[in-house]
């Protein structure tokens, strides 16, 4: 438990569902990442149209407003690049073709740490974020190995193994990363999501709330905890 991710600076990809959810799950560490001089770069699969009880919002202007929050959020972050996918909020399923883009995707920035939704975990009601988890999961697997997707391999895609995988909300979480130094800089990201946090009276203390009781259990005083998955 009281390992540390960060070694030498390496690459990490960030898959998450929705605009919003790499910076709510994991924000203290990709902050800390990006300080260690890691190459961060996120996939967000989908354009977050539904997001909002804004009865007057269309979801072509909330899918418009999302893509520029999470520009602005990753920035604070030091995040280098995002991938927006821009699949229709609600709709993904885990199917062989959204597992071959995750491959895709493991294949060509070649991560060493790759973070994603845990799709275990129990009564978790969006379908996006079991989704998601569930194509990243097979993903790396058919990215792993050269018999998946020959093609790709033919076109220099070839194959990549990420030393770890972390699982974030994590039905059972194993590994904590230590957050005290970055948890402001969390906070900071998540304020550039106006869209979901303006009227959410108390979301700040209830991220801090969160962070305290994950750091605890490893003897931080903030943390981020998830499972890892050695590959
Ligand atoms: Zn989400």
């Amino acid at each position: 438990m009281m390992t540390n991710l960060i070694e030498e600076a390496q690459r990490a990809l960030i898959i998450g569902a929705h605009p919003d959810d790499s910076e709510f799950s994991c924000g203290g560490t990709i902050a800390k990442l990006g300080q260690q001089g890691w190459d961060v770069t996120y996939v967000v699969c989908t354009n977050g149209n539904k997001g909002s009880h804004d009865p007057a919002i269309t979801a072509y202007r909330l899918s418009e407003i999302r893509e520029a929050e999470q520009r602005a959020a990753a920035a604070v972050l030091g995040v280098q690049r995002i991938i927006f996918l821009r699949y229709n909020d609600g709709e993904l399923e885990p199917t062989p073709a959204l597992r071959a883009e995750m491959a895709l995707y493991i294949r060509y920035f070649k991560p060493n740490a790759l973070f994603t939704h845990d799709p275990w975990k129990h009564y978790m009601l969006h379908p996006d974020h079991r989704a998601v988890g569930f194509a990243v999961i097979e993903g790396a697997v058919s990215a792993r190995d050269h018999l998946y997707m020959p093609g790709l391999g033919q076109i220099g895609l070839t194959v990549w193994r990420p030393q770890a995988l972390y699982l974030w909300a994590a039905e059972q979480p194993d590994y904590t990363e230590d957050i005290s130094a970055t948890l402001e800089l969390k906070l900071a990201a998540l304020r550039e999501h106006h869209s979901q946090i303006d009227h959410v009276e108390g979301w700040e203390q209830r991220v801090r709330q969160r962070a305290r009781e994950q750091g605890q259990a490893a003897g931080y005083e903030a943390g981020e905890a998830f499972k890892k998955i050695s590959l």
